[in-house]
């Protein structure tokens, strides 16, 4: 397949794509040619991204079963890539409020359940799709500042790696993005975590759509943004230890 025809006329959605990641990974797709369907909690920053890239966009939490359903009612038929990539930041330690553990694991791990459990009988019915999990870094070596964000996206990873070995011999590609450290409002709004981040590992948004967009070229199943997460993870993966 050229790198013209990866996702030229393809249906790609992207959750949370009015800011950050998402609003980056929008942008690539629509310049690489796809029609792209931009959902968002924020309807105005939807709006804006998808009058942008000529999209449609879609206001609603990607959290519930109707907000996924509208989604893929906007997509108006076949979706071949699904980027799920809403995400939130909440929480902060142990006394951290049930509330906030609730919607730490609605929005960053059930959300991409519900979308995977409405997307998959038509994948496997019609040879296959491609399914993005936004996780972080965060998901594969636990990191000081939220708990429930470093448990949320280790459980991200798990329910995208558990997609792979379930699905990926039936055409269906899983991948898990894994970025540490992208200058986003969600990295300006983490106070501590932000502090914490002693070494100049961050990265622009655009920047992580450009390691996605190579990411779709193959079916590795992490992606990992940054040289030093990618090192960091080979050298240390499965161990405990704090990162920073
Ligand atoms: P990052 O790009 O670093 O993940 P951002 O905070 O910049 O962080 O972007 C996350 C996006 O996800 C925001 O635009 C936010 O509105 C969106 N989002 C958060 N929760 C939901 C949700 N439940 N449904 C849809 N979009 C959501």
């Amino acid at each position: 397949m050229s790198e013209q025809d990866l996702v030229r006329d393809r249906c790609v959605v992207v959750t949370g794509g009015g800011n950050g990641i998402g609003r980056a990974i929008a942008r690539k797709m629509a310049a690489q040619g796809a029609r792209v369907v931009v959902g968002d909690l924020d309807s105005a920053a939807a709006e804006r991204v998808a009058a942008e890239v000529g999209g449609v966009a879609v206001g609603g939490d990607v959290s519930t079963d109707e907000g996924v359903g509208r989604l893929l009612s906007a997509a108006a038929g076949r979706v071949d890539i699904f980027f799920a990539n809403a995400g939130v930041g909440v929480g902060k330690g142990i006394d951290t409020p049930d509330a906030d553990w609730h919607t730490a694991i609605e929005v960053n791990v059930l959300a991409h359940v519900r979308a995977a459990r409405a997307l998959i009988p038509d994948w496997l019915e019609s040879g296959g799709g491609r399914f993005v999990v936004t996780a972080s870094a965060a998901g594969l070596l636990t990191m000081l500042g939220s708990a429930p964000y470093s448990v949320s996206k280790h459980a991200a990873v798990a329910f995208a790696e558990w997609l792979s070995v379930t699905y990926g011999h039936r055409g269906i590609t899983v991948q898990a993005l894994c970025p540490q450290g992208v200058r986003t409002k969600m990295l300006d709004d983490s106070g501590e975590f932000r502090d914490l981040l002693s070494h100049d590992v961050a990265l622009e948004p655009e920047q992580v759509a450009e390691v996605v967009w190579e990411a779709l070229h193959d079916d590795r199943f992490l992606i990992l943004p940054h040289p030093e997460v990618q090192r960091y993870y080979e050298t240390r993966a499965g161990r405990t230890d704090a990162w920073l």
